[in-house]
């Protein structure tokens, strides 16, 4: 087992997706690390191992879809299906204009079924739960959550069962009380805006 998170600890290494430094989260919260999970998405054969830790979580709660918040897990949903099975479908919501998520792209009646989420890291899951939302608005029963890291606190709550394929719980402080901003040695990026 412990060999096995090591592989997926490398995974990251290897493709650069696990930074370190002094990040500005979008929650407002300075953090000592920062997960580019877009950059091993990025390489499909090396993602197809996380993916077959999630299918048996899909093929348990008896999912007929798969679905993301879009733009990040749409390519993740669409592997993740791929790997379930020839009836399972990928789908995804995506972002409105008042910040919330809604399925469209005519996925409505494809949405009736037992859908099951996935998303690259689970920090407070609310993009989550806004996924959860728009599913169940179009008639969708959300068996579960898939992430393939989940950087909550141990002791974090979700409404929904959660399966993760690595734990990184992340350390962040509000900007008043970031030791790296005390420390002044590390200068602060913006990570969304990366290239
Ligand atoms: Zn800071």
């Amino acid at each position: 087992m412990r060999e096995v998170h090591q592989d997926f600890l490398g995974d990251l290494t290897a493709t650069d997706s696990l930074l370190s430094g002094h990040f500005a989260m979008t929650s407002g919260r300075h953090s000592d690390s920062f997960l580019l999970l877009p950059r091993l998405v990025a390489h499909p054969a090396r993602l197809a191992r996380w993916l077959d830790k999630l299918v048996p979580a899909v093929t348990a709660g008896e999912a007929e879809a798969v679905g993301g918040p879009a733009l990040g897990a749409v390519a993740l949903a669409w592997a993740l299906a791929h790997r379930v099975g020839d009836d399972c479908l990928a789908l995804y919501a995506e972002k409105t204009a008042d910040g919330a998520m809604a399925v469209r792209r005519g996925f409505g009646p494809l949405a009736r079924r037992r859908v099951f989420l996935v998303e690259d890291a689970m920090t407070t899951g609310g993009s989550l739960l806004k996924t959860q939302e728009a599913f169940e608005a179009v008639g969708s029963t959300v068996a579960g959550v898939g992430v393939l890291v989940d950087r909550r606190a141990p002791d974090a709550a979700f409404p929904l069962p959660v399966t993760s394929v690595l734990r990184l719980p992340m350390a962040s402080w509000p900007p008043e009380a970031c030791p790296l901003c005390q420390a002044g040695t590390l200068p602060l990026v913006h990570p969304k805006q990366l290239a």
